[in-house]
């Protein structure tokens, strides 16, 4: 364990007691889900992971198999039940991968990335992956992210420039504590819309599934750029620090697969549109165009933004500020 930076150190915000160390085993599941087909997980494994004694541990096993039903106890070890999953082909070197959500930021910052990549002539594909985690605007995230991949390409001329998104679905009930309207699609629940460490899990999904495509792929050696539309001041797993300890995390389960992430600077809506009018060739015809197939409502009704939700509001209150 010497010099392992455990889950807890990285987030510095898990309590000790067995329900939290339990939904840290959950989280980075993650890790196991997509990756290493053949092995059940062990014991050790996630004692490792998770850095705590193999008792613990073993609680956390057999509390994700009997209550949340999410692994089962095979010969040698545990299994997470897989799903299967269009599998893209990562190269030796680097991969270009987005964390799309849909939204104006991850839709900002995938044209950013494409443009620099035209600019650059390198030829280069970029791979954007959707995941579903339960949240209720996800249908209508899944369509906005096929739009504006299929819009940039249009806009560069370059079909080869993105690849078709994949979408992963966490079948499971991964978030089931939180009451979050992200999650209910009314407006019952938290007002508050983060939702704690779920950043965490879609990157420890995301990094597993990259490890698997590349494993099955017989690619032995990878780098993975990632991208998304996170902003550095969000959240405590949305921090250049979050994404540094989670690298080296990774680096200590699979020393030959590289991953590093990239963070947005915090800006507001109008800073950002600004950026991509300048990207879009100064053009307000085309950012009006970008701007409505991108979705940022967490209720959607018919497809459509609802107006209520505290996403829509600030968007609201933002465009009123602006006009005074
Ligand atoms: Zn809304």
């Amino acid at each position: 364990m010497e010099g392992h930076k455990t889950v807890k150190e990285i987030l510095n915000s898990i309590d000790d007691d067995i329900e939290h160390i339990a939904d840290t085993a959950v989280r980075i599941w993650g890790i196991f889900q997509y990756s290493d087909r053949k092995t059940p997980v062990t014991v050790k494994d996630i004692s490792y992971i998770i850095g705590v004694p193999e008792k613990v541990a073993e609680d956390c096993l057999r509390m994700l198999e009997k209550r949340r039903k999410l692994i089962k106890k095979v010969d040698g070890g545990w299994v997470a039940e897989r799903q299967s999953l269009k599998e893209i082909k990562p190269k030796k070197g680097v991969n270009r991968i987005h964390m799309f959500s849909g939204g104006l930021d991850s839709s900002y910052s995938l044209l950013k990335e494409a443009c620099s990549i035209k600019k650059a002539m390198t030829k280069e594909t970029i791979f954007p992956m959707f995941i579903d985690y339960g949240q209720f605007a996800a249908p209508v995230e899944w369509e906005a992210t096929k739009a504006v991949v299929a819009y940039i390409r249009g806009f560069a001329g370059d079909s080869k420039l993105i690849d078709d998104p994949v979408r992963i679905s966490l079948a499971s009930d991964l978030f089931m504590w939180c009451h979050n309207v992200a999650f209910t699609g009314t407006e019952v629940g938290d007002e508050e819309p983060d939702i704690q460490n779920r950043n965490m899990v879609m990157l420890s999904v995301l990094c597993s599934y990259l490890i698997a495509c590349a494993e099955n792929g017989g690619v032995k050696t990878a780098e993975f750029k990632i991208t998304s539309g996170f902003k550095e001041k969000e959240m405590k797993d949305c921090s250049e620090s979050f994404f540094n300890g989670i690298s080296q995390l990774l680096k200590s389960y699979k020393p030959n697969m590289i991953f590093t992430f990239s963070v947005m600077k915090d800006r507001n809506r109008s800073a950002i549109k600004r950026e991509i009018k300048e990207l879009l060739h100064g053009s307000e015809v085309e950012l009006k165009k970008f701007c409505n197939i991108t979705t940022s409502c967490y209720s959607p009704k018919n497809g459509k933004a609802c107006g209520n939700c505290n996403k829509c509001k600030a968007i609201e209150s933002e465009k009123a500020s602006k006009q005074q």
